[in-house]
């Protein structure tokens, strides 16, 4: 038995529930779990449940009556032998059953370790792999469409073609490279470069899809600005419905940022309440500045709250200027009171909407809401096509379309072939890389670091 390379995980979330999954994938999965059950005989059919009493080696009592599951290599998960335990949900229970297993030889997985054994064993290749990991963390329900549909290998199948078309190319070009003393036919070299822009085309309204599919799975950014006091931090809680920023009166105290995500028509709408955008000599409160021209930049759509008991000050002016180069929203605050004025507004730029709201009654927080995500979500909802979600892939394929383009260029200017050739190959490289034919170990262990352990 080689138990040496056999990794074992809980699945299922630390905690109590009504069960918890240790898995145990490798070629010891089957004799570990003869040892843990205390059964040498044990010889499960694969893929069948069966209800068995589990031991801890050391000790004569039973630890837990679980659901053993056998998978047999290589009909399963990771490619090698799988064993499944459903064991009752208990933490203590479930860090004993993994300790007697790490007793007996297994090895604590690393994350993403079983996922990283599919894709060795050629169970699921990267983008797989990678929507393995979106679906774990998709926050809403498009998220999860689009990696099921990943998952479902349509990302490969939509580059395959791609590849194929390069490498129709690669080969004359080889070839004339070998056996032509010439220089390429112009009707040759004609085609070749209309092959070429329909790639770019392709590969490019595929980039071109990340702006939707960062949507998708990671949300709207919002950074709300304005000057202290004008009811920012009350807005922050209001909106998120729990009271995580510290509100009090004193100017300037929400020092540095805070971000929360609610749930805005299915959206993740990600909001950083940031500390007053203003003048400061205050250090730490010129930090909390820096951080909030950060979230500015970073922010697909600023809110700007403005106080609408009061006159615009010179602040608020300087506040609404910085933040107008960017997607902004006024939400004109404490309609509650008074004193609230709409026509302070008007000397508000008139491109940018506002919206009267109370953080305090809560009133127009649902107009808020829907203007947050209307410069969106048209697009967001109504585009049902397969999207890149993925800012790795983003990144490779407009690396594609540089090295397409590249290879076009040198083309239309006569150069050898072998330089031509070169950025083919570099295309061809790059597109391997998502799909992770030719994505070198550093990488591989990169992305799989990012996933949970037990997956
Ligand atoms: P920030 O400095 O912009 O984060 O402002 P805070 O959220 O700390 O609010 C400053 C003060 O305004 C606090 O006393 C809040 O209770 C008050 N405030 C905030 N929003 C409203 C509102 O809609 N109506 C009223 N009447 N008071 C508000």
């Amino acid at each position: 038995m080689q138990t040496a390379d056999t990794i074992v995980a809980l699945s299922t979330p630390s905690g109590r529930s009504g069960i918890g999954v240790i898995r145990i994938s490798g070629d010891g999965a089957l004799g570990l779990t003869r040892s843990l059950l205390k059964d040498p005989d044990f010889d499960p059919e694969p893929n069948r449940v069966s209800l068995r009493t589990i031991y801890d080696p050391k000790a004569p009592e039973p630890i837990d009556r679980a659901l053993v599951t056998f998978f047999k290599s290589p009909h399963s998960y990771t490619g090698e032998d799988v064993v499944e335990l459903s064991c009752h949900g208990s933490p203590p229970l479930l860090l004993r059953v993994l300790d007697c297993l790490l007793f007996l030889g297994a090895r604590a997985a690393d994350p993403g370790e079983f996922t990283m054994r599919a894709v060795a064993n050629g169970r699921l290749n990267l983008t797989q792999a990678e929507a393995v990991r979106d679906l774990i963390e998709a926050q809403t329900h498009a998220a999860v469409r689009q990696a099921a549909r990943q998952l479902g290998g349509e990302l490969s199948a939509r580059l395959q073609p791609i590849k194929d078309v390069l490498l129709e190319i690669i080969v004359p070009l080889e070839s004339s490279l070998e056996f032509v003393e010439d220089d390429l036919p112009d009707d040759i070299a004609h085609n070749i470069v209309q092959k070429l822009q329909v790639l770019s085309v392709n590969v490019n309204e595929m980039a071109d899809s990340f702006r939707r599919g960062r949507l998708l799975k990671e949300g709207l950014r919002v950074a709300l600005v304005g000057r202290p006091n004008v009811g920012k931090s009350s807005l922050f809680n209001k909106l998120l419905s729990a009271d995580r920023a510290i509100v009090t009166e004193i100017p300037g105290t929400t020092r540095d940022t805070i971000s929360e995500v609610f749930n805005v028509e299915g959206i993740p709408v990600f909001i950083t309440d940031t500390a007053g955008v203003r003048s400061s000599s205050d250090r730490i409160e010129q930090m909390g500045i820096e951080r909030t021209r950060r979230a500015i930049a970073d922010a697909d759509l600023i809110l700007i709250a403005l106080d609408g008991s009061q006159s615009l000050t010179d602040e608020d002016r300087t506040i609404i200027k910085e933040a107008s180069d960017n997607l902004c929203l006024v939400a004109l605050n404490k309609s509650d009171l008074e004193s609230f004025r709409t026509d302070n507004v008007n000397q508000v730029s008139n491109n940018i909407l506002v919206v009267p709201v109370s953080a305090k009654t809560g009133e127009g927080l649902g107009t808020l809401c829907t203007e947050l995500i209307k410069p969106f979500s048209a697009n967001y909802l109504a585009e049902n096509s397969f999207v890149i979600t993925n800012a790795r892939h983003y990144d490779l394929l407009r690396r594609t379309s540089e090295a397409l383009k590249s290879s076009e260029e040198l083309l239309g200017h006569r150069v050898s072939e072998e330089l031509i050739l070169a950025k083919l190959y570099e295309a061809l490289r790059f597109l391997g890389e998502i799909t992770g034919e030719t994505t070198s170990e550093d990488i591989l262990s990169q992305i799989f670091s990012t996933f949970c352990i037990g997956k």
